[in-house]
């Protein structure tokens, strides 16, 4: 699955040698563009691939109420008509806090964030127990913490270094606050705008005791939960 499709994800799932082709889900947590921009790429892309030319299962886009009137209207500029491809295309529309199989055996919820009127983190649970929260963007609130209790892994923007110029988006000491008091078995800090370019990362995470492992996200990084 996809959390997340911003505008370089069509060629970066090639460039990672990524089973693409076979892609089940996308889950979109707001309508700016670096969350949501490559969802129509994408869509304009599968329907000419000849890697999903045998394609019968179908693909599960997810996403806050209004993902459906997105994607239609973004179709409707160039007639691209994404709805019609050689698989079914299934678009669903979620509201908050009510559970919904993002995959079989993959339980999620989503909870509303103070960040866009639609924005949401993702909770996923696996068939093994294993726990993840994503947040997605957003600005300082406990319910995110309490949203990430003790999940096996945090994955939590954190956009500014410092004295962040706009509300809706984390700074560093509001990362560690949320990570902090969400007791999670590990963090990751993501969504980094320019600022962090000149800031070594471990450095200025250790200014903060991190109450455990601290992962600074890079591009081509894999884990496992
Ligand atoms: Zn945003
Ligand atoms: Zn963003």
């Amino acid at each position: 699955m996809l959390l997340d499709c911003s505008a370089p994800v069509p060629l970066r799932m090639a460039q990672e040698g990524l089973d693409w082709p076979n892609l089940d889900a996308i889950w979109i947590s707001h309508f700016h563009m670096d969350h949501c921009g490559g969802l129509g790429p994408f869509l304009a892309g599968t329907k000419h691939s000849v890697a999903m030319k045998g394609r019968t299962k179908p693909l599960r886009i997810i996403g806050p109420q209004g993902i459906r009137d997105l994607l239609q209207k973004v179709s409707d500029v160039n007639n691209y008509r994404f709805f019609e491809q050689p698989f079914p295309v299934e678009v669903k529309e979620i509201e908050e806090l009510e559970k919904f199989e993002i995959l079989p055996g993959v339980e999620a919820v989503a909870c509303k964030t103070p960040h866009t009127a639609e924005s949401h983190a993702i909770h996923l649970r696996d068939s093994d127990g294993k726990t993840l929260v994503y947040s997605a963007d957003t600005a300082f609130d406990e319910v995110v913490a309490a949203f990430a209790n003790r999940v096996d892994l945090f994955i939590l923007e954190c956009t500014y270094v410092r004295n962040k110029p706009i509300k809706k988006h984390l700074e560093l000491a509001e990362a560690m606050f949320l990570i902090r008091k969400a007791h999670p078995g590990r963090a990751m800090l993501t969504h980094f705008y320019p600022e962090w370019d000149d800031v070594d990362f471990e450095k200025e995470v250790a200014r903060f005791d991190a109450p455990c492992q601290l992962i600074e996200a890079v591009d081509g990084l894999r884990l496992e939960i």
